[in-house]
């Protein structure tokens, strides 16, 4: 069967979490099962394997179980983009909106050297709040972001052409 919809099939929709009229996109059954795990990790592995780049970075929480190990197979490094007030070294932030409120993610300041080429993964793009911020992020350190990937692309929300139009290509591996 087609990698795409091996993954696609075991992705759980939950309803009304995490509260009344959301539908959440649930990615644990995808790693939970090997060979849709394997099957996504793949699918990643041989987009990026002909292409220069440095390290892989990911976004918290989710990001990083897909990111470290593509990092992994990719033979790069992987940097963490985190929630505000986890990392210990000195940090950059940056503040994103969010539909009540603001949030905002942080990195290493030492994270990336000027130059470096950066793949940003994440699991699923909805608004594009959170890539946009990290890419700025990353951009600020200097990197050269190359592309964003996730899992899941929500193009009804506009994340993935927010994302585009703002001069980052988008892949991912499905759409709800
Ligand atoms: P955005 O910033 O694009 O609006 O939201 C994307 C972020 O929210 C990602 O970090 C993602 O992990 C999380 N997120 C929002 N909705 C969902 C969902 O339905 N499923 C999953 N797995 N993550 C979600």
């Amino acid at each position: 069967t087609d990698p795409n919809e091996l993954v696609r099939n075991a992705i759980r929709s939950v309803p009304d979490w995490p509260k009344e009229g959301v539908t959440f996109r649930d990615i644990t059954p995808v790693l939970q099962d090997p060979r849709s795990f394997r099957a996504l990790i793949d699918i990643f592995v041989y987009r990026y394997m002909r292409q220069r780049m440095d390290l892989v970075a990911g976004v918290d929480a989710r990001g990083f179980i897909i990111g470290s190990v593509l990092a992994y197979e990719l033979n790069l490094g992987f940097v963490p983009v985190r929630k505000s007030g986890k990392l210990p070294f000195n940090t950059v932030a940056e503040e994103y909106k969010l539909e009540y409120g603001n949030a905002s993610v942080e990195m290493h300041t030492d994270a990336v050297l000027p130059g470096q080429r950066v793949l940003l993964v994440d699991d699923l793009i909805a608004t594009g709040g959170t890539m946009v911020a990290a890419s700025r992020l990353l951009q600020r350190l200097g990197a050269n972001v190359v592309e964003a990937a996730a899992i899941i692309d929500l193009p009804d929300l506009g994340g993935s052409r927010l994302i585009r139009e703002s001069g980052l290509p988008v892949f991912t591996v499905c759409k709800f």
